[in-house]
């Protein structure tokens, strides 16, 4: 963003000096009082800025990316002002100013330097001579506006569409749950919390249990249906906090928030009591194996803990599935009673 202004800063002070020195070249002398002088002057340390902002690696202040187009747009009308003399030049670099703004500013710091602009140009238009003011400056300011509105509704549109593109690069197509990618995301953003908070924060490994006999038995499109339900029920059964996700074939994970281990295990042993009674109604019955692991219980950094809980996963699967087994445990719990499950598995830590 400050590359593109400073690049925009620096193209129209060049201008400014090229065609102050072709004027010079011209008419040595103009009748004073003359303003090339102060366009020259006042050119100098916008290229000097203009370079900086191009050149500079480190990240420009937010307060001079907004000032700035506002800024220029003053410098921009104090040749006119000083010498009466409008030229064609400063409303054109008065668009580029509100065309940045607009494209590239918060909406409101844009519509604050389309008003800086639009006060700057009426000093400039009501010091020229030759001219009316009041139809100059209604004449480029309405231009300038029609343009500035023109982006602000090219980015609206733009910024929907980038929206609508990041959600789906974070979406399963299939079931509507957060993907991979999504997921790895979310885990980012609980790891910041909790390394401020340092509450507990549980993940569940989820996988049905041979679910490729439903795809080799009832053809591919079934196992899709049965993808769809588990996610339904699973939108159903978390909280609305909770990151729920498709992060692999048949393969879910939950993030959950606040939430130890004792907690994760009562919630993932009553998923598997309503998986087997929710599919009963489905057309294919289904149960499914959870890996629960827990920070900072069980694992002790989020970077182990997605493994932690494949980990356990895979203990459960080799345990007989449709169960549960926490992260440094070998122990398969099942059962139907989700209250007592936190109490009941012996190597809870
Ligand atoms: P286990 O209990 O050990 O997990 O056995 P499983 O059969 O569930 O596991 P396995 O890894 O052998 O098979 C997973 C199957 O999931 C194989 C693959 O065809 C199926 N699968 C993966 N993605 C999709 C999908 O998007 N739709 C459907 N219908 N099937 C999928
Ligand atoms: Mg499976
Ligand atoms: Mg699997």
């Amino acid at each position: 963003m400050g590359r593109i202004g400073g690049g925009l800063l620096l193209a129209g002070s060049l201008l400014v000096a090229g065609v102050t020195l072709l004027s010079y070249m011209r008419d040595r002398d103009l009748p004073p009082p003359d303003s090339r002088p102060i366009s020259l002057i006042l050119c100098l340390p916008a290229v000097i800025v203009g370079v900086f902002l191009v050149l500079s690696r480190a990240s420009v202040p937010g307060w001079l990316v907004n000032i700035a187009p506002g800024l220029a747009a003053v410098l921009i009308c104090i040749p006119t002002v000083v010498d009466g003399r409008p030229g064609p030049l400063g409303p054109v670099l008065l668009t580029w100013t509100v065309v940045y703004s607009a494209y590239m500013l918060a909406i409101h710091v844009a519509w604050m330097t389309m008003g800086v602009v639009a006060a700057s140009f009426a000093a400039a238009a009501f010091a020229s001579r030759g001219v009316d003011g009041t139809d100059l400056w209604i004449a480029v300011t309405s231009a300038i506006l029609v343009v500035f509105m023109l982006v602000i509704r090219l980015r609206s549109q733009s910024d929907r569409l980038s929206a609508q593109l990041i959600a789906l690069a974070r979406a399963d197509p299939l079931t509507g749950l957060v993907n991979h990618r999504g997921f790895e995301e979310a885990l980012g953003r609980a790891q910041v919390r909790h390394s401020r908070d340092g509450r507990p924060v549980s993940l569940l490994a989820i996988d049905i249990d041979r679910f490729k006999d439903v795809n080799d038995t009832w053809g591919h499109p079934a196992g899709d249906a049965v993808l769809q339900e588990l996610a339904k029920l699973l939108a159903a059964y978390f909280r609305s906090g909770d990151v729920i996700a498709r992060v692999g074939g048949e393969e879910f994970a939950v993030l959950i928030s606040d939430c130890g281990v004792h907690e994760a295990l009562r919630r993932a042993q009553g998923l598997l009591g309503r998986v087997r009674e929710d599919s009963l109604t489905w057309d294919h019955r289904i149960t499914v194996s959870i890996g629960v692991a827990t920070v900072p219980d069980q694992v002790e950094d989020f970077d182990g803990l997605h493994r932690s809980a494949d980990r356990a996963l895979y203990r459960a699967k080799k345990a007989g599935r449709d169960g549960v087994v926490s992260a440094n445990s070998g122990n398969l719990v099942t059962g139907s009673d989700e209250a007592d499950a936190g109490r009941r598995n012996p190597l809870v830590r």
